[in-house]
């Protein structure tokens, strides 16, 4: 549901001292810097996606690039991805959120959000920080973590904390829509208050406390944060497979990143050829099978 935004403590990185890279070339950081974020806000409305990107470049440039991938995904490879039913962006310090210095979240259920505002945000809305508030608790040597213009370097501090999957600098983008793609699926199956109970569930201390004693090894696999919970498992998990599959310089799918893992449309025969396993001995796929199932215990 959300980011943490975290960096190593005791020894706070500079934009130039890191060594990774995380997929944005000098052509896409251009084309960022060019963009016009009226048009893109026109062009998600057309879709169906209402926005306020608040002018921030980034942050839309970076929606309505995740967005067609989605949806080439869903075109080119017959998956049924769902699109956010909103994307925001606002200071978190205005919101009813646990923490300001999240990157973004996506809301599992409708919920009033905006402080002093009655107002009830449909579930599947995805938000991102203007870190306004947050920037200026930080000391000014440190205030580029929260510069959506260093978005690349912050895809790698992400990473190299292990609270992403993956260093590609989309990732925090792909992460917000995996959820919306997640609750629409489970919307679906289950219907809304089911599905509100079950998040209730995975919510809940105590059994985030037995998620992570079951599965916290495996899980670790995947980046720390996808110990969260199980929401947070397949949040993280779907970005990384995406990411592989996306051309370096187009950022276009070149092939099906689903085929072969736990979000692939199995046929009955196939679902029923899956093995039992016990708790203990279920691989990590069949985990997450379960978690993008709805099935959580
Ligand atoms: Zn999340």
């Amino acid at each position: 549901m959300k980011i943490i935004f975290a960096y190593p403590n005791n020894n706070s990185p500079q934009p130039k001292n890191i060594v990774f890279g995380a997929g944005l070339t000098r052509e896409i950081g251009r084309e960022m810097r060019n963009v016009n974020v009226l048009e893109i806000s026109d062009r998600l409305t057309q879709k169906g996606i209402p926005t306020d990107f608040k002018g921030n470049k980034v942050i839309a440039w970076c929606s309505a690039k995740t967005i067609e991938v989605f949806q080439q995904l869903n075109k080119n490879f017959q998956t049924h991805l769902a699109l956010p039913k909103g994307i925001y962006v606002e200071d978190f310090a205005g919101l009813n959120v646990d923490s300001q210095t999240m990157l973004g979240f996506c809301n599992l259920l409708p919920t009033k959000l905006i402080k002093g505002s009655s107002e009830i945000i449909p579930s599947r809305t995805v938000f991102f920080n203007t870190f306004e508030t947050a920037k200026k608790q930080l000391p000014p040597e440190e205030q580029w973590l929260f510069d959506w213009n260093y978005i690349n370097e912050i895809a790698d501090v992400n990473y190299a904390a292990k609270q992403s999957s993956t260093n590609h600098f989309l990732y925090f983008f792909m992460h917000e829509l995996s959820h919306v793609v997640h609750e629409d699926r489970l919307l679906n199956k289950l219907g809304g208050q089911a599905l509100a109970k079950r998040i209730e569930f995975v919510k809940n201390a105590k059994q985030i406390e037995e998620y992570q004693k079951k599965y916290g090894q495996k899980i670790s696999k995947i980046c720390e944060y996808a110990l969260t919970d199980q929401f947070e498992a397949i949040g993280c998990d779907i970005p990384r497979r995406i990411a592989n599959t996306l051309d370096n310089e187009t950022l276009i799918p070149i092939k099906n990143p689903f085929l072969g893992t736990p979000y692939e449309r199995l046929s009955l025969r196939q679902r029923i050829n899956i093995p039992f396993y016990s708790d203990e001995k279920r691989p990590l796929d069949e985990i997450l099978r379960n978690f993008w199932n709805g099935k959580f215990k």
